[in-house]
């Protein structure tokens, strides 16, 4: 491959371009957004437009982790020596269910920093990479030759102007404008499922010397006496301070007021946020945002595709965020892109084999967010068939995580994604979880299963 384009500069992207410099003489990823490191948004630093979801709280669950720890040794390392918290489940990250503090287990760690934060450390080591560089332009469509992407239209700081590439990767993220790019070269475009979840977040900064109850980072998932279901994640990030989020669906989403933004703080039956309340120290307002609905693009469900193109990240599908599961569902798109490509796809034909693989990763991300999304009230669409004893199978392995350590590992496994979610539904994991529940619901229930433990 002589040169691959990337288009967006963002976490998808960056780890796309990674992927790629070992594969072609050339990358060059085209950000809209003035990133460079004496640019207007100086590296990327602080929040800006092209990632307005960059002000909330942004946890890297254990599977994106590995993943770039793999293609930049040393990653995580350097994020904790400047300041981010490296959090294990088996001490410093809580989970709470209805205030319950759920069992600790092992085997996960996680990093708590800032996203603006997480993303100049991600550019810094890929525009390190010797055939990478990184251009201000907008993207403003595709250029095609034959039944192939030739190349990518974009406005720079010259005017405008054609990038010609071998592979074009879309990574500009939910609200790509890949389907019309399509249609302007005269192919069909991709359908977009989304579920309507109208999820409200609000996300502040606190000062805290001594970390509310000793934790690193803590999650709370409460169902208040009038059924509202609420979220609330707090962790401890660069620059000694303490990210507070707190989220509700609906009419219940929080507001732009600090005041209301502790109320529901102090509302939280898990201990670490009612702490935090009590004497943290807010440093400026709750910045809020609102996630109208999932959405994914089913590529793979097209009859004709052009050569020389694909999608990663939230371009591909953006999901519930509460499940923290957007990165590190992009470190898998790449590693799907990596298996292609030394698999030797060949770029004159479309990356059907890229997008059956991807497909596998997106499914399962979607479907752990939709299965719980469509349990929620006022969230409407069709429900699959078999909904009703799944969710009620998923509520099981829920609770029973509360308690019983084994099924609380494979349960942290799923959800930090380093085991598939189907992984849950094993009848000896059935099993287990229900016997549990059982000793939650009659504490003096025998059960043989606690040795397996
Ligand atoms: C509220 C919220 C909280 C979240 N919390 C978490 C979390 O805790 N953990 C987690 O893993 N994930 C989380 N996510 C998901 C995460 O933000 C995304 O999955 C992740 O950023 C990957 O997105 P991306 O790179 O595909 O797109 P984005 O991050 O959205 O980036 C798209 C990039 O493309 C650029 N761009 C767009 N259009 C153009 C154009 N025409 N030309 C050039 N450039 C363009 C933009 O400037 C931007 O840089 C959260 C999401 C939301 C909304």
């Amino acid at each position: 491959m002589r040169r691959a384009a990337v288009l967006g500069g963002s976490i998808a992207g960056l780890l796309a371009a990674r992927v790629l410099s070992d594969h072609a003489d050339e990358v060059v990823v085209l950000e809209r957004d003035d990133v460079a490191v004496s640019g207007e948004f100086g590296g990327g630093q602080g929040p800006r437009p092209g990632v307005p979801q960059g002000t909330q709280m942004h946890a890297l669950l254990d599977a994106g982790r590995r993943r770039i720890d793999h293609w930049f040794p040393g990653f995580s390392t350097e994020l904790v020596a400047d300041g981010a918290a490296l959090a294990d489940t088996g001490t410093d990250v809580h989970s709470y269910l209805d205030g319950s503090l759920k069992v600790l287990v092992g085997g996960v760690e996680m990093v708590s920093a800032t996203r603006p934060f997480l993303e100049t450390h991600l550019r810094r080591r890929v525009l390190a990479l010797d055939n990478l560089s990184q251009v201000n332009g907008r993207v403003q469509g595709l250029a095609f030759t034959g039944d192939r992407v030739s190349g990518v239209r974009y406005a720079g700081a010259a005017g405008d102007d054609v990038l010609s590439a071998d592979l074009v990767v879309d990574a500009t993220g939910r609200a790509s404008r890949i389907a019309a790019w399509l249609r302007e070269g005269g192919w069909p475009e991709p359908e977009m499922r989304r579920v309507h979840v109208d999820l409200g977040y609000a996300t502040a900064l606190f000062r805290h010397p001594e970390g509310p109850h000793g934790v690193t980072l803590a999650q709370s998932l409460a169902t208040l006496p009038d059924g509202r279901l609420r979220l609330g994640t707090l962790g401890r990030v660069e620059g000694d301070r303490w990210i507070v989020l707190v989220a509700g669906y609906s009419e219940d989403r929080p507001g732009r007021s600090m005041e209301g933004f502790l109320r529901r703080c102090e509302e939280d039956p898990a201990a670490p946020f009612r702490q935090l309340a009590e004497d943290g120290e807010p440093i400026g307002e709750p910045v809020t945002y609102r996630h109208p609905d999932n959405r994914r693009r089913d590529f793979h469900l097209l009859d004709r595709f052009p050569a020389g193109l694909i999608a990663v990240g939230d371009t591909l599908a953006s999901f519930n965020p509460i499940y923290g599961q957007g990165m590190s569902s992009a470190t898998m798109h790449a590693s799907c892109l990596a298996a292609c490509l030394e698999s030797g796809q060949s770029l004159r034909d479309p990356a059907w084999s890229y997008f059956k693989q991807v497909r596998a990763v997106v499914d399962d991300a979607w479907q752990t967010s939709v299965l719980n999304d469509l349990k929620l009230p006022h969230v409407t669409g069709p429900r699959p068939r078999g909904f009703k004893v799944a969710s009620q199978l998923s509520d099981l392995i829920v609770k029973a995580s509360v308690t019983d350590p084994v099924i609380h590992r494979r349960f942290l496994q799923v959800a930090h994604m380093l085991s598939p979610a189907k992984t849950l539904m094993r009848p000896g994991t059935l099993l287990r979880a229900a016997w549990a529940v059982r000793k939650q619901d009659t504490p003096a229930a025998d059960t043989p299963l606690d040795t397996a433990a």
